[in-house]
């Protein structure tokens, strides 16, 4: 596999996947032209010169990247106190692998929501870590004994320092939950994370509780929004997400426990839903001998079996929903599985969207990935298979995924991929 620079690659003979009209198109074409899309269509292809490379498909599927809006690449054990006393270097290191595989898989854009930090980004940016690009929020915001506090109750000190590579920053008051909410934007952070409940990873608090007061929220989305960026909550209980709702916070992540007053409010403030479905069904397959504490074994089970009845509530509703999957340390290529789970509950067509087209919108990047549109930037995945027909092609990338393009690139390619 070569890499060049922007190549000018016309396909042809593809099923182009447009999760906008939720449609596959057989014998099409796509040009790919200085890293973006410059246009595509259904039989003949356009005339092109010498300069342009030609690849026939031979019918496998050519669709937008993938995006996952809930990863943490950085948390190489599901015990995620044990970062706090680990080397950075390490940790890099170990993200920069989950990453890779990651773009292997079919994500080209993905958001780290704890954890991930502007250097790692950067490291993306400029091919030092072959991987999706990335869209960090720096640490998550979490009150004392909150779900971003890793301490066990024996322990006092909690060093936070902005290198320490642990996922939570632990403040208390508007005042300190505004310093950290400017600390992570100072870095450059896509979105500000905050804890809205407890948590399964974290080892003193309960799922039931709500978490952060109602000033230290404010603060939090006021900071937001003088940045022109938005808040996402952990929480997974009707009473937490409702509270979130209600102050500002734009999307929340997991929302096992809504009921239809959480429902309501999504709609109403047009918020979005990441459900996390993999990570509670791998907790509870393996997550002991992945480093599961077991005082968050017993909270997995409360969580796994509501999931689907609220992915159902929110989809049956018209939620905005985007595809997430939360793995931590081995169990993070089970990242794909999420499809297969979400497919049991929507269809095929409203899955991909959650990975794409909703996805994009999510990140305050519709219209530039997640589409096939004239001008989005040519992120696209080759894929053997019909995933509007079968979603669970999207689950075996390693025998399905056929190459991966960022940027117009060839960033992986499957046997010598044509
Ligand atoms: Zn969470
Ligand atoms: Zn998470």
């Amino acid at each position: 596999m070569t890499r060049q620079p922007h190549p000018t690659v016309l396909f042809v003979g593809a099923g182009l996947l447009d999760p906008e009209a939720g449609t596959r198109t057989p014998d099409s074409w796509l040009l790919v032209e200085d890293g973006l899309i410059a246009g595509s269509g259904r039989g003949p292809a356009p005339e092109t010169g010498d300069a342009v490379e030609v690849v026939d498909l031979a019918g496998a599927t050519l669709m937008p990247g993938l995006i996952d809006a809930h990863v943490h690449p950085t948390a190489f054990s599901a015990d995620l106190g044990a970062a706090m006393d680990e080397s950075p270097s390490y940790v890099a290191t170990y993200a920069a692998r989950s990453l890779n595989a990651m773009l292997r898989r079919g994500f080209t854009t993905v958001r780290d929501v704890a954890g991930g930090d502007w250097g790692l980004a950067r490291a993306v940016d400029e091919g030092l870590v072959d991987g999706p690009r990335l869209m960090f929020g720096g640490k998550a915001l979490s009150q004392t004994g909150g779900h971003g506090d890793f301490r066990a109750p024996g322990r006092q000190g909690n060093d936070t320092h902005a290198c320490c590579p642990g996922a939570g920053v632990v403040c208390d008051g508007p005042v300190e939950f505004r310093r950290a909410a400017r600390e992570q934007l100072r870095t450059g952070a896509h979105h500000l994370k905050i804890m809205l409940s407890g948590g399964v990873a974290s080892p003193t608090d309960r799922i039931d509780s709500t978490q952060s007061s109602e000033d230290e929220i404010r603060a939090v989305v006021e900071e937001a929004e003088a940045a022109n960026r938005y808040v996402t909550g952990h929480a997974y209980t009707a009473r937490a997400v409702n509270r979130g709702l209600r102050l500002g916070v734009r999307c929340i992540e997991h929302g096992n426990l809504i009921d239809e007053s959480s429902i309501e409010l999504f709609l109403e403030h047009d918020a979005h839903l990441v459900p996390t479905l993999v990570t509670y069904q791998e907790l509870s397959r393996q997550g002991a001998r992945n480093g599961l504490p077991p005082a968050s074994q017993a909270k997995v089970d409360t969580v796994l079996n509501r999931g689907l009845d609220a992915l159902r509530m929110a989809h049956e509703a018209g939620v905005n929903l985007v595809f997430g999957s939360d793995l931590l340390g081995g169990m993070q290529d089970r990242q794909s599985e999420e499809f297969t789970i979400r497919g049991r509950v929507q269809p095929a067509v409203d899955v991909v969207r959650a990975a794409t087209v909703n996805a994009a919108r999510l990140l305050g990047l519709e219209g530039t990935i997640g589409t096939l549109r004239d001008g989005a930037r040519a992120d696209l995945v080759v894929v053997d298979g019909d995933p509007l027909a079968d979603i669970t092609v999207l689950a075996s990338p390693e025998a399905n995924v056929r190459a991966v393009l960022r940027d117009g690139e060839v960033r992986y390619g499957r046997d010598g991929w044509r």
